[in-house]
């Protein structure tokens, strides 16, 4: 599909309300002369400040009141995402409180992961020690701002590092706040500064910068193979958290009622818009028409809404050109034949006609290798494939370029542990659907990714291993 319209006007980025089209507010972009400056600073701070050199338990209680910053501001940063990106306002909440326990879950981290021992063997010990790499680079996309955020500053910072945040240019009010709630908690300035602008330019700028050590970046795949590329010239390390075309399998023998409710769920919360929305629905074949009519009945129910409206159950796209990009998506579905069996349509109506809303759509009729089947259209578009036996489920829902989750749906425990298995996704959902939880790996195989965020691989991506040995 083609790439997003940048979303800057001149030196500005101006974020705009997609429930209303209004303005929300604007940042300034970084220009490459401040950028070098930004570096600098970095490095300086890194050196300095004494943040890498602080014992654990000091650099918790800071990570600790950035938690606090945010339990304390938690209401107007969930209303600033709803208006930045059109979240439901109760989703937004739930992010800020994902973040919030980000934080508290590296403070503990922090202090207890530092150092391996190997007892004596022979005339030494070794001591395995972890140590920053001086300034990294985060990266984050427009969906899911402020967790996104966290989920990266906070191991980054946990392991001693500077960082250079550099929020999407459709979503850049989040990551300003966030760094102005580090600094009164008292994160030394300079250890986490916001870059801004468009990904091409200055993001490029920053990944391609000498003064950069790592890059952790979460987006779209074909951007992620390009930082990749400059990554493995400049020999540093890449963590890449990317796209997905996750399957969600219900089998004849599932809880139809948990299993319809989880599949709706899973792909129109956030309106699609979530690196793990079950994009994909393979149903076992004797329930395909009984299963597909029953996810269809509901998507037609489900409440769109203003992302503040009471019982709103999907709000709007994060953007304007977001939800042309989700237009031409379905048009190209059509095209290949694909059977709309809802939505596939912006929604009629006065409370429609200022936002980027478009309908929950469900397409079948589509041979498992239509593009509509491959490419991600990370948005409220959901395509019901039939499946025959178990190996006919494999072979479709591994035949994507992606691996980033599925879900399974069977009462069977052995089947969920065959099949979860063998489907190539770092997350596997066995009769639940899109749980995340902190302490607990996530990301992707194959072009879904390299690297593990959250749990303790999360903080392991920011640290360099020394061993040192003593002789005795
Ligand atoms: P994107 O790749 O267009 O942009 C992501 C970020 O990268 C933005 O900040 C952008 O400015 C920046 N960027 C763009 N080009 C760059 C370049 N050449 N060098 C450096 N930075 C650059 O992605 P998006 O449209 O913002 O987000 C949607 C994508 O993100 C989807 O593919 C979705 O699946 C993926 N995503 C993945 C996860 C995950 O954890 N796996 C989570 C959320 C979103």
């Amino acid at each position: 599909m083609d790439a997003l319209p940048p979303a800057a006007q001149g030196d500005e980025l101006v974020s705009t309300d997609p429930a209303t089209g209004a303005v929300v507010g604007s940042v300034r972009v970084t220009t490459p002369a401040e950028l070098d400056t930004m570096v600098e600073r970095a490095w300086q701070a890194f050196h300095n400040s004494g943040w890498k050199t602080l014992l654990p338990h000091r650099r918790a209680l800071i990570l600790h009141a950035i938690a606090d910053g945010l339990v304390a501001e938690k209401d107007s940063l969930a209303t600033l995402q709803m208006r930045d990106n059109g979240k439901p306002l109760a989703e937004c909440r739930a992010m800020v409180d994902s973040a919030i326990g980000t934080f508290r879950y590296y403070a503990g981290v922090c202090e207890t992961i530092e150092t391996d021992v190997t007892p004596r063997r022979g005339d030494y010990v070794s001591i395995t020690v972890l140590e920053p790499f001086g300034v990294v680079a985060c990266i984050t996309p427009w969906n899911s701002p402020i967790m996104n955020d966290a989920t990266k500053v906070a191991p980054a910072l946990a392991a001693g590092n500077a960082v250079l945040l550099k929020p999407s240019e459709d979503s850049p009010l989040l990551a300003p706040e966030l760094a102005r709630i580090a600094l009164k908690a008292g994160l030394p300035a300079g250890m986490l500064q916001v870059v801004q602008g468009r990904g091409a330019e200055i993001g490029a700028a920053l990944v391609a910068h000498p003064g950069v050590r790592m890059v952790s970046f979460t987006g779209g795949t074909t951007t992620g193979r390009a930082i990749g590329r400059t990554c493995g010239d400049k020999l540093i390390p890449a963590a890449l958290e990317l796209g997905g075309k996750s399957p969600h399998v219900v089998f004849a023998d599932a809880d139809l009622d948990h299993a319809v409710a989880a599949v709706v769920a899973g792909i129109f919360g956030s309106a699609g818009q979530s690196c793990v929305a079950g994009s994909r629905l393979f149903i076992e074949a004797p329930i395909y028409d009984e299963v597909l009519k029953r996810v269809v009945d509901r998507a037609k129910t489900l409440r769109v809404a203003a992302p503040d409206a009471s019982g709103v159950e999907m709000g709007p796209l994060a953007s304007f050109h977001h939800r042309d990009r989700v237009i031409r998506f379905v048009d190209r579905a059509r095209a290949e034949g694909g059977r709309i069996l809802c939505g596939g349509a912006v929604p009629e109506g006065p409370d429609y006609a200022k936002g980027a809303y478009y309908l929950p759509t469900v397409i079948d009729g589509l041979p498992t290798d239509a593009l509509t089947c491959q490419e991600e259209a990370f948005g409220p578009v959901l395509v019901a494939l039939p499946f025959q036996d178990e190996a006919d489920l494999i072979a479709q829902g591994n035949g994507t370029a992606f691996g980033l989750a599925c879900g399974i749906w069977t009462e069977s425990f052995k089947r969920a542990w065959r099949v979860g298995r063998a489907l190539e996704a770092g997350s596997v959902w066995i009769n639940t659907y899109k749980q995340s939880v902190t302490t607990t790996p996530f990301g992707g195989f194959k072009n879904s990714g390299i690297g593990r965020e959250k749990g303790i691989d999360g903080l392991r991506l920011y640290a360099q291993v020394k061993s040192m040995y003593f002789g005795l």
